[in-house]
């Protein structure tokens, strides 16, 4: 069989090995209900308080600072109704690039009356802090922005807008979704008080995720029920899941000088072949930007149909965030950017993980190739 390329990571990664095998006792054996006072609840407890703490150690918090959700998107709902609900005012400022589980929410919000600014970013990908501190009002309640987009992988001045919305005693959220067992991340070193992660981007499974809440930060719970989560997220735990994403998030630990180094030159050797072999590429995001993305257009390409033509050839990438693909709208984080449309559809998204190696790299690079002349040639004789 042919052999069949995974470059889309951004939208989900493979299980590993020894995710998967901590996981597969807590279907049969370990299989307790975690609330439980009997031993089978006891054995579960015991393990999802260790996942707790691997996942807390990944981002330099208190244990206890971790909730586990059902995902990256189940955390960005809850920062953003847990503050409007339980905040002190009804104004949310964002971004222009977040990810449809914020900006999907906001329409939501707003709907229900409550007001949001979603502040746009400059040709580098990069947000303002400045622009975020003239959106501030009164009745602000909450600042969220993503650590890194995870179109394009710039990386946002998480530290200046922080410390922004600490002057002004404002809640700040950041989703760091895409960020999180790429690059560092520290919620102290960061200075957020709410953070969005999720295991899937981390060769964890589906379905898990975590909001982290800073000691003393008042947020209405968004899942009400049981008493599960210290009271603050009801639902019985999902005890697999969250052994799955304690794994991937020691394994994620140990990777990360892996992903700042070889991977980065992963990275860099797909942007330096692709402008050399075929005419017209450029990059879209400027530095600082997460190892593992690139996010490149190329002249009189549509990008739909050459995602679709590098498929049939065994290479998987895509044109943007796999929640938005299949809409044929151009990407809202390349347009924030300013670029124009015709380049917007033409933009290819190549996102690595620690599994891809160099000559999947290479391989990949002589499908693009390949797919970039023929499509070009087909377009000229179209509209010739
Ligand atoms: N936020 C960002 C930046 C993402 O990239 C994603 C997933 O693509 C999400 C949130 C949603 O996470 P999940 O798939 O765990 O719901």
């Amino acid at each position: 069989m042919k052999q069949r390329i995974y470059l889309d990571n951004s939208a989900t990664t493979r299980v590993d090995d020894l995710v998967l095998e901590a996981m597969l006792p807590c279907f049969q054996e370990k299989f307790g209900n975690a609330s439980s006072v009997h031993l089978f609840g006891q054995e579960a407890r015991t393990v999802v308080e260790e996942a707790r703490r691997s996942v807390a150690e990944l981002i330099g918090a208190d244990p206890r600072e971790v909730v586990f959700t059902s995902g990256g998107t189940e955390a960005d709902n809850w920062a953003l109704w847990g503050m409007i609900r339980g905040g002190r005012g009804n104004h949310i400022i964002t971004t222009a690039i977040e990810h449809p589980a914020i900006l999907e929410t906001c329409k939501v919000v707003e709907s229900q009356g409550a007001e949001v600014t979603r502040v746009s970013v400059d040709s580098s990908g990069r947000v303002d802090p400045q622009a975020i501190r003239e959106a501030i009002r009164e009745n602000t309640t909450l600042i969220s922005v993503m650590h890194a987009n995870n179109e394009t992988g710039v990386i946002q001045p998480i530290e200046e807008i922080s410390g922004i919305a600490r002057e002004r005693g404002i809640v700040f959220h950041t989703d760091a979704v895409q960020s999180v067992g790429k690059i560092p991340v520290d919620v102290d070193r960061l200075g957020v008080d709410l953070l969005s992660l999720s295991g899937h981007k981390i060769h964890g499974p589906k379905g898990i995720g975590v909001l982290y809440i800073r000691k003393g930060t008042r947020i209405a719970p968004f899942m009400t029920g049981g008493s599960h989560e210290r009271k603050r997220r009801a639902g019985t735990e999902n005890v697999p899941a969250i052994v799955g994403l304690g794994a991937a998030a020691r394994l994620a630990r140990e990777r990360l000088p892996e992903m700042g180094r070889r991977i980065a030159e992963l990275r860099d050797h797909i942007e330096n072949e692709a402008s050399d072999r075929i005419n017209g590429v450029r990059v879209n995001g400027l530095e600082p930007r997460l190892p593992n993305i690139t996010n490149l257009s190329f002249e009189r390409l549509e990008g739909e149909a050459a995602v679709i033509a590098m498929d049939l050839d065994g290479v998987a990438v895509s044109t943007g965030s796999a929640c938005s693909s299949g809409s044929l709208e151009p990407s809202h984080v390349l347009m924030a950017m300013g670029l124009r449309p015709e380049v917007v559809q033409s933009s290819l998204r190549f996102s690595l993980c620690f599994h891809n190696t160099v000559q999947e790299v290479d391989c990949m690079l002589q499908t693009l190739q390949k797919v970039v002349g023929r499509l070009r040639k087909l377009a000229k004789r179209v509209s010739g």
